[in-house]
């Protein structure tokens, strides 16, 4: 017989059918109920044995965490609390769990804790709804851009080039590490190495991808990009999916409405599909906000503050407007910022951000127009702006609770300014001449951004660590699983 899985059957509820299912046991009351959980819902089937007819031995065995099979009749229930229990007439145990040695207790355990157990932590309520509603937005990513023509491009995850970011990657190397090859003067010969000279592991598919937009006119990555940068913070991993668009024709406003567009239609689709999971989620956060003060907690729900953002549209500032906002802000004048707004042309920081987001707008920013100077090379630069205040037409969306979730910008499509802006910034034109080479041959107006995928799922899932929306993070000082 074909094990049926619980999500189909509680969507259908056949009763009076005989079905097989197999799961986890999730609880087991008055030697009777069974609550069972195959991963393929949220929701648990009440799986009832007849303890009269059921061997004690394996009565015995039922217990939290261990794999089951049951086979039998699927009744209307008689109890509270579900629509159909499953009558067994036949039950099986796969996998016994030892209550003794299992880590996972059915109880509430802290995030922390399962984070060191981070091999069993799928198994709980919580870190199921998260990796149900992680596969829910890759896939509606996916079919967002198929929808709208673009082609899915595979960028490399090993590079040679190192023109962004350069001291934060993570070196791709088959050399002895004891006794590298050395050059005269002594430096590591990487002409000797692998690759014939030095790699390291992509921070960004984006050079790659506008090679691709060039001709196929609207492509996207969705792959791993790695950053060696030493950020342990709640909203930075060292090897994190980034999604990236890139397309023909293109100037700012096409991405910022490529960029809200597609944010509203992913969490719409999680909306629909993943209610379940959400609500669960939901329920957790309320939980959690009891233990904190009245004017601390939310004032929306997480499934009232996603349905928000796909009916709001987003704040569009310039920097420049941004800027003067916070420097007249309350934190500004009383000195509450950490680092504190003074002159045009300073970095925003994370609170800054937020404070425009969560205190000043109330919902979803993009800020444009950034000063040249804390941007990358290859960002278009503003035309007739004053020397010394040039800006570049780059985007930032911040969301509420995040920060910068993407970051994107117009690329400079002129040749001549885009090598003068290479040459200031000490980026080789030589070793990136395949970069250029598309300034050179039939160059055009072209966009795209970044959109880092665990700070969306952040966002949809409320969780609040980013450590614990990927399955097995990677941070300073931690590669474990
Ligand atoms: P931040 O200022 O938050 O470090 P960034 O400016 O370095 O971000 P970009 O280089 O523009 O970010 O990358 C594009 C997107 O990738 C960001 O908007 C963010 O969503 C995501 N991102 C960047 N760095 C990380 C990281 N270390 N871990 C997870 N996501 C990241
Ligand atoms: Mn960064």
């Amino acid at each position: 017989m074909q094990r049926t899985k619980i999500a189909d059957l509680l969507r259908t509820e056949p009763t009076g059918t005989t079905v097989l299912v197999k799961g986890w046991v999730r609880a087991f009351r008055n030697n009777q109920f069974i609550a069972l959980n195959d991963g393929s819902t949220a929701n648990n089937l009440q799986v009832v044995v007849d303890f009269e007819q059921t061997n004690p031995e394996l009565i015995q065995r039922i217990k939290f965490g261990a794999a089951i099979g049951a086979r039998g009749e699927l009744v209307e229930s008689q109890g509270k609390g579900q629509r159909i229990e499953l009558k067994v007439e036949h039950l099986e145990i796969y996998g016994d769990c030892n209550p003794e040695e299992y880590p996972l207790q059915p109880k509430k355990q802290t995030l922390e804790f399962l984070r060191e157990q981070a091999h069993l932590r799928f198994r709980t309520n919580t870190f199921g709804a998260v990796f149900r509603i992680r596969h829910a937005l890759a896939f509606a990513i996916h079919r967002f851009f198929n929808e709208q023509g673009f082609v899915y491009l595979h960028t490399p995850i090993i590079t040679a080039s190192d023109a962004e970011g350069a001291g934060e990657m993570f070196r791709v190397t088959t050399l002895d590490p004891a006794n590298p090859p050395k050059t005269e003067g002594g430096a590591v010969d990487f002409s000797q190495d692998f690759f014939g000279k030095a790699a390291n592991l992509t921070v960004s598919g984006q050079l790659e991808a506008e090679l691709g937009a060039m001709a196929l006119g609207s492509v996207y990555t969705f792959g791993p990009t790695f950053r060696a940068e030493n950020s342990n913070t709640t909203r930075h991993l060292a090897e994190f999916w980034m999604i990236e668009p890139e397309v023909a024709f293109a100037d700012l406003n096409d991405n910022m409405d490529l960029a809200e567009n597609m944010l509203r239609y992913v969490i719409s689709y999680a909306l629909e599909h993943c209610m379940d999971d959400l609500k669960i989620l939901e329920e957790r956060l309320i939980e959690e906000e009891k233990s904190k003060p009245q004017d601390q907690r939310s004032e929306m729900t997480l499934t009232e503050k996603l349905r928000f953002v796909t009916e709001s549209h987003f704040e569009r500032l310039t920097y420049t407007e941004a800027i003067d906002i916070l420097r007249n802000s309350n934190p500004n004048k009383k000195g509450k910022f950490q680092y504190p707004i003074e002159a045009w042309g300073a970095d925003l920081q994370s609170e800054h951000e937020r404070y425009l987001v969560e205190k000043h707008f109330k919902k979803p920013v993009i800020l444009t127009d950034y000063p040249a100077a804390i941007k990358a090379f290859y960002m278009r630069l503003n035309d007739g702006t004053e020397p010394g205040k040039e800006t570049v037409r780059a985007m930032d969306i911040l969301f509420p609770g995040i920060g910068e979730i993407v970051g994107g910008s117009q690329r400079e499509e002129r040749y001549d300014v885009l090598v003068s802006k290479m040459e200031a910034m000490h980026i080789p034109t030589e070793e990136m001449y395949w970069y250029l080479d598309t300034r050179r041959f039939g160059s055009c107006p072209h966009a795209g951004f970044g959109l880092g995928f665990e700070r969306l799922i952040l966002f949809v899932t409320g969780m609040t660590n980013i450590r614990d929306v990927i399955a097995f993070p990677r941070y300073p000082g931690s590669a474990e699983f």
